[in-house]
């Protein structure tokens, strides 16, 4: 990628210079050196819908424009190099910058790169979407605006039930009569909304109608992050053990970005998803080739059965 550098050597009819109103102030712009491309391809939206009325729509992306042949991953080596020096720059030797940034937890040049999204969930995916505090927000309002009557439903395959092993979690489908008085319940609850609609047009304040709608209403943001928070939200997320719903909307976001920057997600993938995380406990049994950890703790030990069974010990 060409570097672009501010200066005042600019050939007439490709840089220019505008000064203030008392010449005090001069803004130099420098040529890109090449041809820009807009890394969405000039659409407004890419969207992905999320089950029956969801959807994560990337709406925005900085950079926007890229030099062609480049991609967006290319703000992030430009930033790094900052601290590294220019030394070379071919594309490969780019990859394997950002994959050495990434690999070494050098994150702050992840965070030159953004993307805004626009995004409809149920309230109780946003309740936990929200927690990423680094994001930035702007959300539907309830007080101002009258909730639209949509709800979030599994289909009655897709009722889990109660995870044995993990308290927060649910695993297989519950047998189909109990999934389907579990759908009652749902239309049950749904059914309050006509009720919230009449008190609301007969005067009740819809900051306070809305209070006995159910969890399962879909709401909907724009959501403004930089990329090493989105890979802090997809690693946490994405993961097994986040509910099946914010998955979802995870591998979503994770789709919508991943052509944008190729590298970086490669990166995310070899290093983080696909990578195991080792305990010292559990560098001890590998050395000493135990199938066992010292520990009384249960649910540590069974953490690492998973982890050999991943790296190919054990049953
Ligand atoms: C599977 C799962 C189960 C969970 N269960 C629960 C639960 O039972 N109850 C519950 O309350 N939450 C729960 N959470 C939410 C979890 O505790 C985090 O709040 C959430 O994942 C956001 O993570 P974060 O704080 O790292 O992200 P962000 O808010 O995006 O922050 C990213 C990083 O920025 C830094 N940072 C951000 N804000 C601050 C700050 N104010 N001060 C210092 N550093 C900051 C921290 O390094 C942080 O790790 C769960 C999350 C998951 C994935």
């Amino acid at each position: 990628m060409a570097e672009p550098s501010i200066s005042t050597e600019c050939k007439p009819g490709v840089g220019q210079e505008s000064a203030g109103k008392g010449g005090e102030r001069i803004v130099r712009t420098a040529p890109e050196g090449g041809p820009l491309v807009d890394v969405m391809g000039g659409a407004a939206r890419w969207q992905i819908n999320v089950h029956d009325h969801g959807f994560v729509a990337l709406i925005d992306a900085m950079p926007r424009l890229i030099p062609a042949g480049t991609t967006a991953d290319s703000a992030i080596v430009q930033a790094a190099r900052v601290s590294y020096g220019a030394g070379t720059k071919k594309v490969s030797e780019d990859r394997g910058l950002t994959r050495y940034l990434l690999r070494h937890r050098h994150t702050t040049p992840f965070e030159m790169v953004e993307f805004k999204f626009h995004c409809a969930m149920p309230i109780f995916v946003a309740r936990q979407w929200i927690r990423h505090r680094t994001a930035n927000v702007n959300e539907y309002s309830g007080r101002y605006s009258v909730m639209t009557d949509r709800f979030y439903r599994p289909s009655a395959e897709n009722v889990r039930k109660q995870s044995t092993v993990n308290r927060q979690g649910g695993e297989e489908p519950i047998d189909l009569s109990t999934a389907r008085e579990f759908l009652d319940y749902l239309d049950a609850c749904e059914a309050n909304y006509k009720t919230y609609l009449s008190l609301s047009e007969r005067g009740v304040a819809r900051e306070l109608a809305r209070v006995g709608l159910p969890q399962n209403i879909y709401t909907e943001w724009y959501w403004k992050c930089d990329l090493h928070n989105i890979l802090r939200f997809l690693s946490l997320r994405m993961d097994a053990h986040a509910q099946q719903e914010i998955q979802d909307y995870a591998r979503a976001m994770h789709d919508l970005i991943a052509p944008i920057v190729p590298v970086t997600m490669e990166a995310f993938k070899d290093y983080e998803m696909d990578s195991v995380r080792l305990t010292r406990l559990e560098i001890e049994a590998l050395r000493a080739g135990k199938a066992t950890i010292e520990t009384d703790n249960k649910r540590e030990q069974a953490e690492w059965e998973a982890k050999r069974k991943r790296l190919g010990f054990g049953s």
